[in-house]
């Protein structure tokens, strides 16, 4: 037996789904799109069980609804688990009603039992089932209650055929037995005819389209808008009878939700909110941490340089491994500190609820510039890594705010970036470093906006999709989850450190002690890597007021993974003048002396707008499922990274010399 569960998103349906498959679970991706399939066996059972993504309806505005909707048409599961989140059952319905078309059993998991009654929800299940004339079981998938009575029921197969109740007026009722299709499904099939579905427009036949015409007469509206609206008075009908709904006192969260979302308050908060954690982590954490490890990460460099020289190790390989292992991956490793007490801070916003609540109310704000709340779930995620930040995106309905959402994404600063901030703030702006680092992120906000309206104006014009994502409540978050989840961004970025940056390292080094003749331990002015910097350091000549190989080589490798840029400059720095403790980038005499303040500022502008990383490059590309789209992206954001990083330097010289 097949088993699919369908119902909104958050209604629990994963959570079901590993409680009934244990470990008999299969992670793959549905054919042709990127989405996730996850499908497994119920335990002691054979009967196979499939998580579908979370949809609101049968009509497919998203991928995830088309997906769903392919799935039960074309596979043809022997009966649909309706999984509904009780405590806002009146929205999941709707739904339900689509589901009790088809001719697939359906049996219904009223799931977050445990919770209703705190919510002053009460659900008469006997007179609800009567009513839905289908089997409806409360369970709670997260305490696992009622679950044996729902294997039980389906074991038994002691499951009703959809009653294909009569919920429509008189004149759709009949119009419907009018065109219904002789073949499965056919009461769906005649609705979805009469609601003008491009999927069934096959369907249509001169009958049909009459019988629309007159319906439009007799309603004075769409068809489609006729048979939504009667599908709610239905469902009002139900809770009028089943459930009563009585009025909580007014919760903490609706309190907090007073200060935090207060029309004049949610933004300046949120301002001090993001200030502070940056101020924390960068500022404060950072300027404890970074000179302390800097300096101990150089002492252990001579000394085991010290060492294998006793041994007599060759004087080439002493260097790869000071010189550019150590130096390279030390570089990046210097920023584990900030970025535990950055990804802390982050994530305690998140699973306490306030991110998600910022972003419904920005929501609105958004909308002004062609994107919803809904692009600010990919912006949150984006600030950990843009990879997965593109992926999020598929939850957005419209076309062109997902394209938008997809290549705006990698402006938000990712941990990636970081090292960058860090390093540059830190050494050119020593006490106010915090509030540079944050001063990128609010730049990062505008350089998103300005975007839209560009993007909005020129390239993608459509609608913007409805945010239906419910707020979620605040809670206090969980230390454990806190924990793993600071723990599982912070080992992600060490083995990033110990991967990728670590062969870096190795061909960066290789390529600053060679010439282009193979000759080992030239200048590093006459090697290979400065050769293939000069080449393109005019690219970056009205950005740093200077033509410097080495910076250039160093925003290029960018691409590869945004700490590399640190990482570069810290083997550069220590290959061209022996400094033996610590790795000083921008010590005055060295070839980064050139820098300024204002050339730092311009430099990370550039480096945080431009092409991001290849990683988040090939996401993009799999996502707007397009390569051309792709590249014009990524030209985009170079260009309008170099465009916003000159246009910085020269206003700022401007400034500068007239005070
Ligand atoms: P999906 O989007 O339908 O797959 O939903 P999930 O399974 O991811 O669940 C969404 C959220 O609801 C998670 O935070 C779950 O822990 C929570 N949840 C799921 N089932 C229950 C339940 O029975 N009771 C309560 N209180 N929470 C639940
Ligand atoms: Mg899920």
């Amino acid at each position: 037996m097949k088993i699919a569960l369908v119902g909104n998103q958050n209604s629990g349906k994963t959570t079901l789904f590993n409680l009934l498959t244990g470990n008999n679970q299969k992670i793959g991706n549905w054919p042709g799109v990127t989405i996730e399939r996850k499908s497994g066996i119920i335990r002691n059972t054979d009967y196979e069980i499939v998580d579908l993504p979370g949809i609101y309806s049968l009509s497919p505005y998203t991928i995830e609804e088309e997906v769903s909707r392919k799935y039960i048409f074309e596979e043809e599961p022997d009966l649909i688990i309706n999984i509904i989140d009780a405590t806002s059952i009146e929205r999941s319905l709707y739904l339900t009603t689509q589901l009790l078309e088809l001719d697939t059993k359906v049996i219904i998991a009223l799931n977050m039992a445990d919770i209703v009654e705190k919510k002053g929800v009460y659900i008469d299940i006997n007179k609800l089932s009567k009513m839905l004339n289908t089997t409806v079981i409360k369970i709670s998938a997260l305490k696992n209650t009622g679950i044996e009575h729902l294997i039980s029921h389906i074991r038994r197969r002691d499951i009703l055929d959809n009653p294909h109740s009569k919920i429509y007026s008189k004149s759709i009722e009949q119009a419907i037995d009018k065109i219904k299709p002789d073949m499965r499904h056919s009461r769906f099939i005649a609705v979805k005819i009469l609601e003008e579905d491009k999927m069934f427009s096959h369907y249509q036949s001169d009958e049909s389209t009459t019988l629309i015409k007159k319906l439009r007469h007799e309603f004075d509206s769409d068809s489609e808008e006729v048979i939504a609206g009667e599908r709610y008075s239905y469902i009002d009908k139900i809770k009028e009878k089943a459930i009563i709904i009585k009025k909580t006192k007014q919760s903490v969260t609706d309190k907090l939700d007073r200060i935090f979302l207060n029309k004049w308050l949610a933004i300046p908060i949120f301002i001090i909110i993001m200030t502070l954690v940056y101020m924390l982590a960068v500022g404060l954490v950072g300027g404890i941490t970074v000179d302390f490890v800097d300096t101990n990460v150089g002492l252990f460099s001579s000394w085991l340089g010290g060492k294998l020289e006793t041994i007599n190790t060759s004087p080439w390989l002493i260097s790869l491994i000071c010189d550019g292992i150590i130096a390279g991956v030390g570089a990046v490793l210097n920023f584990v500190p900030q970025l535990i007490i950055l990804f802390l801070c982050i994530s305690i916003l998140e699973v306490s609820g306030y991110m998600s609540r910022i972003a419904f109310f920005l929501d609105k704000l958004f909308r002004k510039f062609g994107l919803s709340g809904k692009s600010l779930i990919p912006f949150i995620v984006g600030s950990g890594c843009s990879v997965p930040g593109i992926m999020s995106c598929r939850t957005i309905e419209d076309e062109a705010e997902r394209k938008m959402t997809i290549v705006l994404t990698p402006f938000v600063p990712c941990s990636a970036k970081l090292p960058i901030i860090i390093a540059f703030s830190s050494f050119f702006f020593s006490e106010y470093q915090g509030l540079i680092a944050v001063s990128l992120y609010f730049l990062a906000i505008l350089v998103i906006i300005l975007s839209a309206i560009i993007m909005k104006k020129f390239i993608y014009k459509g609608k913007v999709s409805a945010f239906i994502t419910e707020l979620p409540e605040y809670k206090l978050p969980s230390v454990k989850y806190v924990l793993r989840d600071v723990f599982d961004k912070t080992w992600a970025f060490i083995k990033r450190a110990g991967s990728i940056i670590l062969i870096c390292s190795i061909i960066i080094w290789f390529l600053l002690s060679f010439s282009w003749r193979f000759e080992y331990g030239v200048e590093i002015a006459n090697s290979m890597l400065a050769g293939i910097g000069s080449a393109f350091a005019w690219f970056f000549y009205p950005i740093l007021g200077e033509y410097s190989w080495a910076a250039t080589v160093s925003a290029i490798q960018g691409l590869v993974a945004k700490e590399q840029v640190i990482s570069s400059m810290a083997i550069i720095a220590g290959l061209s003048e022996d400094v033996t403790n610590g790795s000083l980038i921008f010590s005055s005499t060295g070839i980064f002396g050139f820098f300024t303040p204002l050339s730092a500022y311009s430099f990370m502008i550039f480096n945080l707008f431009s092409a991001p990383c290849f990683g988040a490059i090939g996401a993009m590309r799999r996502e707007l499922g397009s390569t051309k789209q792709m590249l014009k992206a990524v030209t985009f954001q170079t260009l309008l990274a170099w465009g916003f990083a000159s246009l910085v330097f020269i206003l700022g010289k401007i400034i500068g010399g007239i005070f």
